[in-house]
This record gives structure tokens, sequence and C-alpha cells, in this order.
């Protein structure tokens, strides 16, 4: 059900690829929007303010096993998103999935398949897929 949400965007996303056919502008516009993602985030903390970043060295006892890890790990993040910035976020990572989905219509990959692979492999990696 969720790969035919998938499916039908990218199909979407080939028939609107007009202006950045070239392998080079979707690329290039992919990297840009991974920067308007970053920014986007950055502005909460430096413009808004609805978060804050309070970040200091991860630590963790050393004979806790991995799968009880994540409770000792932070995010670094204080505050919650207020509206605006939510519906700027999810603006630029829409705009960043377009030009991913992009990438693969181009290069003829179904993004429903990358999705499979990606969560087959985290699924058998588990906890170890993260390095
Ligand atoms: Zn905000």
């Amino acid at each position: 059900m969720k790969n035919e949400v998938v499916g039908q965007f990218q199909d979407k996303v080939s028939e609107l690829l007009v202006r950045h056919r070239s392998i080079l502008d979707s690329l290039t516009k992919f990297q840009e929007s991974s920067a308007r993602v970053n920014r986007s985030i950055a502005k909460t903390v430096t413009n808004c303010g609805c978060l804050s970043v309070s970040a200091s060295k991860q630590t963790c006892p050393p004979e806790i096993d991995l799968i009880n890890y994540q409770q000792y790990m932070e995010s670094h993040l204080k505050g919650d998103l207020c509206e605006h910035c939510l519906e700027r976020i999810m603006e630029e990572l829409g705009n960043h999935i377009f030009y991913l989905t992009a990438l693969c219509d181009l290069l003829n990959l179904e993004l429903t398949e990358v999705f499979d692979k990606e969560f087959e492999r985290i699924n058998t990696l588990g906890l170890f897929n993260l390095s």
C-alpha cells in the first residue's frame, strides 16, 4: 500500500522533470535541497528559537549492551518545533525527496525498490547497521 504511493510519486516526478532533466542539474539540485533542509533546521535555533541545541560528549557506562545503549544517547535538542518551522522543514524535506526521486528516475531505478532494499538491509543488520 505505502509502496504504491511512492511509485505514484515517482511517476509524477518523472512527468514533472522538464527543466532538470539533465543528471547534472538533478545532482546539483539534490545537493542544494539537502543544504536547504539543514538550513531550515538550523534556523529553528538561530532565527525562531523554538528549538535549542545543548550538546556535550555522549557518555555511556561501559557495561551497557547495544540494545540499551540508546537510552544513554541524546539528540542534543531542547524544545519543540513551532508550527511555522515544522511547515518549513516539511517543505524542504519534500523538495529533497523530489530530487532524490528524480535521481532514481533518471538512473532508471525504482524508488520503491531502493526503499525495499534498504528496509531489508537495516532489518537484517539491526542495531549493527550504524557505525
Ligand atoms: Zn520555530
